[in-house]
């Protein structure tokens, strides 16, 4: 039997910058990674928008709030030290409409108080800043946000960890609790002190089989972006649309990522299983019948607007329902030639069974030796530097 202090399930960024910090912490430790997939990032964290987010959009009090703002310093560090590029361009959030303009003073007051900085601009400044952005009379600026490059981070850190002794298992296809401390694995038995559930879309799952008593269930929402190959940096700054989602969704955006390439997206649609990036890929038939399920509860339930959601998604997912839906940020939409859809990501969304809402914010818990990390939504790639730290401060 294989003995370790701590394993990790789940070779995210949040699985690998949780190991990062148990070894800052505990240097002698031995640390087990174990992937279910050949290598780290195949999933969330592979397949992100990219957006170093300043911190303006979350509730005061929210853990999101905190650690946003901090994770964005410590990953910008990170990659300085490392030679990881960055792109510090800005964005700017602007209105279609006056309802949208009120959400944007809205974000103002919610940025200031979080002490994130942010500018009101009007028209003219808007088109100094980005040329390419239209709004409705005023348009908010925020010159912290940045595009990452999210692969090459999570490469780095695997490197890091590699190199500090911490032992990964790729492919594990098993996993199974024998009893407190003590796993099934692809290698065989292995003992722990601590195991750490980072396991993203399925960590709902894996804390139930630990024994967790869970009223929430993690949903699947697909987000396809469309990528430009040609004119890159003709775009200076990120354009996003007014955050007028009440699922808490950022809304589309047009983005130069950390190279200055384009793209344009995501979508956020609910799909019909955890990992169904294609068509009818990935699709397991007890996974798509709870799934689904729950999805038709939300839409009977229609919480925080989930039909109305629904409709516009729906318009959303051929290239030109996107394109026309942008026309509306963007002077000339057209400018950009869109040639294809990039990768696609899925983002696990926390509903609660019980209230058939939306948890908008981090969520861990912990039972019999380990923790579970059930809710890394976006911005948890901004956040995880920040947000690990805290992890193993307050549970290990
Ligand atoms: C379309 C999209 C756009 C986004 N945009 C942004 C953005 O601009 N900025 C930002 O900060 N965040 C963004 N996010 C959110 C961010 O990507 C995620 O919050 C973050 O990557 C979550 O990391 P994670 O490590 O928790 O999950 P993941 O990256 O999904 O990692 C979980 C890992 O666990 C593994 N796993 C699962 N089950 C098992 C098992 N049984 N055994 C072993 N391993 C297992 C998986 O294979 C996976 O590798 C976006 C997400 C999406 C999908």
């Amino acid at each position: 039997m294989k003995k370790f202090d701590y394993v990790i399930v789940g070779g995210g960024i949040i699985g690998l910058t949780i190991g990062c910090s148990i070894k800052r912490k505990y240097p002698q430790s031995s640390l087990l990674l174990i992937e279910k997939e050949a290598d780290v990032a195949k999933h969330a964290s592979g397949r992100n928008s990219g957006v170093l987010h300043a911190g303006l959009y979350y509730a005061q009090d929210s853990l999101k709030s905190k650690f946003c703002k901090e994770g964005s310093k410590l990953l910008i560090d990170y990659c300085n030290n490392k030679g990881i590029g960055i792109n510090r361009c800005g964005k700017v959030i602007v209105a279609a409409s006056a309802e949208e303009l009120d959400i944007l003073y809205n974000l103002y007051n919610k940025a200031c108080a979080n002490k994130v900085d942010v500018k009101i601009v009007d028209e003219y400044e808007l088109d100094e800043i980005e040329p390419c952005a239209k709004t409705y009379e005023k348009a908010l600026y925020s010159p912290a946000t940045a595009s990452f490059n999210a692969l090459g981070i999570c490469m780095s850190l695997k490197k890091d960890l590699t190199s500090e002794g911490v032992q990964f298992l790729f492919n594990n296809k098993r996993l199974e609790l024998i009893d407190n401390n003590t796993i099934h694995t692809s290698i065989g038995i292995v003992n722990y002190g601590t195991l750490i559930n980072c396991a993203g879309m399925y960590a709902d799952k894996i804390a139930q089989s630990f024994g967790l008593n869970l009223d929430y269930l993690l949903i699947p929402f697909k987000g396809v972006f469309l990528e430009a190959t040609d004119l890159i940096g003709n775009l200076k700054t990120h354009i996003y649309q007014a955050p007028n989602s009440k699922l808490s969704l950022l809304g589309v955006h047009l983005s130069p990522d950390y190279q200055g390439k384009i793209k344009l997206g995501p979508t956020a649609l609910p799909c019909l299983a955890r990992e169904n990036y294609n068509w009818l890929s990935n699709l397991k038939f007890n996974e798509v019948k709870e799934v689904v399920w729950s999805e038709f509860k939300m839409v009977i339930h229609n919480k925080n607007g989930f039909r109305d959601h629904l409709l516009v998604e729906l318009k959303k997912q051929s290239k030109q329902g996107l394109i026309n839906h942008s026309s509306k940020l963007v002077k000339n939409i057209k400018q950009f030639n869109f040639n294809g859809w990039g990768i696609t990501g899925i983002q696990p969304r926390l509903y609660n069974l019980a209230n058939h809402t939306l948890i908008d914010d981090f969520m861990v818990k912990s039972i019999n030796s380990s923790i579970h990390i059930i809710n890394s939504v976006s911005p948890a790639f901004t956040a995880s530097f920040a947000f690990s730290e805290y992890v193993v401060e307050h549970y290990l």
